[in-house]
């Protein structure tokens, strides 16, 4: 699947659609999900346009991976997650209900998730 420049957080990426930005630099960009499903649910993001997961892995720089999962681990510690636990996931094509079209992973905390429930679990 080709990477739509349309996408939602494309335009955030553009800075054409506000975000509450929990953290930046120049290779990651980590906001808060517009609908919480959990006290803290924070949506962290590539810079670089990978459609999802499938899409990242197959064509990100092992080193560019890497960095964003360190990423990923550092925001949640940041965020106190790491004392009480925490969910990351990713939702990855149509079996997943990815919504949108830019990888991201959801780090969702601040209460205890039921367990097997997924990122729109808490439903
Ligand atoms: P999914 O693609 O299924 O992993 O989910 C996409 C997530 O993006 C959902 O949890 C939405 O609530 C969230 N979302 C959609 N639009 C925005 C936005 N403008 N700002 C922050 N989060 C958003």
């Amino acid at each position: 699947m080709a990477y739509d420049n349309d996408n939602i957080f494309a335009k955030i990426l553009r800075g054409e659609i506000p975000n509450a930005t929990v953290y930046e630099d120049e290779s990651v960009l980590a906001f808060n999900d517009i609908a919480p499903k959990t006290p803290v649910h924070v949506l962290v993001i590539p810079k670089r346009p990978y459609v999802d997961m499938d899409d990242f892995s197959v064509n990100g720089a092992p080193e560019e991976i890497g960095n964003f999962f360190a990423k990923v681990g550092e925001i949640a510690r940041s965020l106190g997650l790491h004392e009480g636990g925490y969910r990351v996931v990713s939702n990855n094509g149509a079996n997943a209900g990815q919504i949108v079209p830019h990888f991201h992973v959801h780090i969702m905390g601040g209460q205890k998730i039921r367990e097997g429930s997924m990122a729109r679990g808490m439903e």
